[in-house]
């Protein structure tokens, strides 16, 4: 009933597929009602071709890791997007290298949430486009934020990586006992760190400063200031 529950309420996020009864269990709060409602749920979801033919959730994976899967799977595609867009603007390298990164990391996301039984929310989607309402809403401001100079797109870079560091760290608290998940996010942690010192490194030569807005500054010059370390695959 977990594991059903759990997928329909992805289904109910991604696509707005799922109806009527099923959406009660979707809030995360009320058990009983949910359970009272099964022998409804089992008709509804049987008679749903879009929910019942989607695959099964695998038995350990929690609501927590769910969410933070197919979160991490959207930001991996708007770092890979925001950096294509600003090397179109810019034709500077250190997006189209950093792109290449993201691309792998969207990439190995894209393969943990099919690997889990997850619908890839990022399917059949052309780039600049999200379902996570709060990424399109990221996408569309630091897109417009770095037309303005190259310091200003570098600057955007810092703040992607910042955030990215940020929301791995929070993912990663939330899994429990999911080794491959830790790993992946682990990988792209390390990524994201040598991402932040290549786009501060380029920013301090263009005579630009970065303020941290989501790390603290402790953090950021952690980082900035040690070196380039080799990421695991
Ligand atoms: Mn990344
Ligand atoms: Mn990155």
């Amino acid at each position: 009933m977990r594991r059903d529950l759990f997928l329909r309420c992805a289904g109910a996020a991604l696509g707005g597929l799922v109806i009527g009864p099923v959406l009660s269990g979707c809030g995360g709060g009320d058990e009983e009602l949910a359970d009272a409602a099964m022998p409804v749920d089992r008709t509804a979801v049987t008679a749903d071709p879009a929910v019942s033919s989607a695959p099964a959730v695998p038995e350990g994976l929690s609501a927590e890791e769910i969410a933070g899967l197919l979160f991490m799977r959207e930001e991996e595609k708007l770092a890979y997007d925001v950096y294509v867009a600003l090397f179109s603007r810019w034709s500077h390298n250190v997006f189209n290298q950093i792109a290449q990164s993201e691309a792998q990391h969207a990439e190995t996301m894209r393969q943990l949430v099919l690997a889990h039984g997850l619908l890839d929310p990022a399917a059949g989607n052309p780039p600049g486009v999200f379902v996570n309402t709060d990424l399109q809403a990221m996408y569309d401001a630091l897109v417009a934020r770095g037309q303005a100079s190259l310091i200003d797109a570098l600057k955007v870079g810092c703040l992607i990586e910042e955030k990215d560091i940020q929301d791995i760290h929070d993912k990663i608290e939330e899994v429990d006992d999911e080794p491959d998940v830790v790993q992946a996010y682990e990988n792209l942690l390390c990524g994201s760190r040598n991402h932040l010192r290549a786009f501060n490194r380029t920013l301090v030569n263009q005579g630009g400063v970065y303020v941290p807005e989501v790390i603290t500054q402790a953090e950021w010059d952690a980082i900035a200031n040690s070196p380039n370390e080799t990421c695991g695959g």
